[in-house]
């Protein structure tokens, strides 16, 4: 049976055409796992813990060349310090995104019917008509691999195509640890044995690093980065006062 067209059919644009999926969300900032925000916090733990281990060092004693040494041993340390950290973190993460999913794979091959049942319910909590969100699921579920995806992505939010690399995350990390330890200690690895340069170019790195973590928020850059630069600065004048009172003492 076929109905004339009515005026409201002739006014009805064509559908919009679907985009690639690949391309969806792209205008958005990654808030899950973007590797700018941990490699600016890893370059900004090296910044400050470097810094206030130097003016510690630099407190405590008139010698450059141990001052020096604190410096190399503290970057090398805290950068595998994070590294191993990063590794286990990430690792045992995926270990244990892939035991559920090897769960819920074992799941769907024992009783694909309640399972595609379940994944209906889903969708009508989402507001899809109850027949609709059926043949949805029933199409989902004609390839296991499919509806393992789906399942992993609906009831733990995990992409299996897409699980983080804990190598990538330890080797990311150290280097940004690295870089940031390196500010502080690269004017005296020159030679320079005043602390000057060291205090002014951590101080630059501090306000630049503090500004730009707000950068990726809706904070005033200025105000993230103040904030780093008092935060850093109090750490490093703290440690160099810890370092006097030491360094007094043992003299
Ligand atoms: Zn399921």
């Amino acid at each position: 049976m076929t109905e004339a067209p009515t005026p409201d059919d002739a006014a009805r644009p064509a559908p919009y055409p679907l985009p690639d999926p690949a391309t969806i969300g792209e205008e958005h900032h990654d808030v899950t796992g973007g590797w700018l925000r941990p490699a600016v916090f890893g370059a900004s733990d090296g910044l400050v813990s470097n810094f206030a281990l130097i003016m510690g060092m630099a407190g405590g004693t008139s010698d450059p060349t141990p001052v020096i040494v604190a410096g190399v041993a503290g970057l090398a340390a805290g950068a595998f310090s994070m590294a191993v950290g990063e590794y286990t973190s990430v690792a045992s993460q995926a270990e244990l995104a892939r035991a559920e999913v090897s769960r819920e794979r074992r799941q769907i091959l024992r009783d694909d019917a309640q399972e595609q049942a379940e994944l209906a319910s889903m969708f009508v909590a989402k507001g899809v008509d109850e027949d609709v969100a059926r043949e949805v699921a029933e199409q989902i579920h004609s390839d296991p691999d499919n509806a393992v995806r789906v399942h992993a992505r609906e009831e733990f939010g995990i992409d299996v195509t897409d699980l983080p690399s804990p190598m990538l995350a330890a080797v990311s990390s150290f280097l940004s640890f690295a870089l940031g330890a390196l500010i502080p200690l690269l004017p005296l690895m020159l030679g320079i044995t005043s602390l000057g340069p060291t205090v002014a170019a951590s101080l630059v790195a501090l306000f630049g690093t503090g500004a730009l973590v707000t950068a990726l928020t809706d904070r005033p850059w200025w105000f993230g980065g103040l904030r780093q630069l008092v935060l850093g600065s109090a750490a490093a004048a703290l440690t160099f006062g810890i370092g006097g009172l030491v360094g007094g003492i043992t003299d």
